[in-house]
């Protein structure tokens, strides 16, 4: 039985994704079996719930403020609103519901309490819920964590090396700052990243060693495919070949074996054929609807007839963990504390995020 390791190597990540293609799938379809159902497929439904106008800089992000993107930002749902779509997206299949808002980091006030009462309101409709809301602190984890918070994403995005090309406006130790925070919790974590950002196949591994060795091992991990927007800074990046987000999903799921590896942007690019061959390499778990907080993604009832041809069936919400018992606003043990944690702002020059500034298509008035 393959063992959960947490000492894996750039070298041996890479030897592992350059092999031939029919061993590296086969060795990644057995560590799959040891560990999951391989008929299993968990169906998360990603809702942004504050849409644009962020201060961050991410070269691939189209909710970034300070580029051209035709996206229509909007303020903070509201809790009714967001109920309404958790409940469509349980009868369509859905056991998850991820809440994304574009914020730097989460600030204690009104709007992060709206939030809690999300993530309370999605909990006792017994789904999961998972929210990206930027860097928390400790406290911050915990309260998410009182309100029945199942998981906090946070992606790595790429290595620490190429971190530096893609995001100006923070550290990769922020992120992982963030993570050992939301691990002072029981709420599980969520973390990947995207490929085709520009970065090389050593960067791919890079990553997947800052993922692999965490201690645990994140539950999820996304991989994404860049979809170059218009207006970003990556809007001429090629599209990623299929055949490269097979051997990532592989690699992933041989060096994290019990992981829930999620096959998450650039869905809409690959055939059946594709995702078939990613679910084979060991993905488990996609995002249905027909938008990723931005960008296009398959529509649910693709997705339905996809599980039906293939033999899929859709996970159950709390197989992997159990239920988070939900407490009440007014008996929280936690205070909101206001602080002002000091995330880093390291600031270096990026030239093709500086030049993005200057391009894009004109925003709607
Ligand atoms: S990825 Fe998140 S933090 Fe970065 S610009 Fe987009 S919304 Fe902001």
């Amino acid at each position: 039985m393959n063992q959960t390791r947490h000492d894996w190597t750039k070298e041996e990540i890479l030897a592992i994704y350059n092999k031939p293609l029919m061993e590296l799938l086969y060795e990644a379809a057995t560590v799959h079996r040891q560990f999951h159902d391989p008929n299993t497929v968990q169906v998360s439904t990603l809702l942004s719930i504050k849409t644009g106008g962020c201060p961050e800089d991410c070269g691939y992000c189209p909710q970034a403020a300070r580029y051209h993107t035709d996206i229509e930002g909007n303020d903070l749902m509201s809790v009714q609103q967001v109920k309404a779509q958790a409940l469509r997206a349980k009868a369509s299949g859905s056991s998850r519901v991820c809440m994304g808002a574009a914020w730097r980091n989460v600030k204690d006030g009104p709007e992060f309490d709206q939030v809690l009462e999300m993530v309370r309101t999605i909990n006792k409709l017994d789904m999961e819920v998972c929210c990206t809301l930027g860097m928390v602190t400790e406290n911050q984890a915990k309260r998410l964590a009182e309100a029945g918070l199942y998981a906090y994403n946070h992606n790595l995005d790429t290595s620490e090396e190429y971190y530096k090309e893609v995001i100006s406006t923070r550290g990769y130790e922020d992120r992982l700052q963030t993570i050992e925070n939301v691990r002072k919790t029981n709420v599980t974590v969520c973390s990947g990243g995207i490929i085709g950002m520009g970065e090389n196949v050593e960067d791919r591994a890079g990553m997947l060693v800052a993922l692999s060795t965490l201690n645990p091992q994140p539950e999820s991990v996304p991989i994404n495919a860049l979809v170059a927007v218009e207006g970003t800074p990556m809007e001429d990046q090629k599209p990623v070949e299929i055949w490269e987000m097979i051997r990532m999903v592989a690699t992933t799921r041989i060096v994290m074996p019990q992981t829930q590896v999620r096959l998450s942007a650039g869905r809409t690019e690959m055939t059946r054929e594709g995702q078939a061959m990613c679910f084979f390499a060991g993905a488990n778990s996609i995002f249905a609807g027909d938008k990723l907080l931005t960008t296009p993604n398959p529509d649910v009832n693709e997705d339905m007839e996809m599980f039906k041809q293939l033999g899929l069936n859709p996970q159950k919400a709390f197989v992997k963990a159990p239920q988070p018992q939900t407490v009440e606003a007014a008996d929280s043990e936690y205070a909101p504390l206001g602080e002002k944690p000091k995330w880093s702002r390291p600031g270096h020059v990026i030239e093709r995020n500086e030049a993005a500034k200057g391009k894009g298509v004109v925003t709607k008035s």
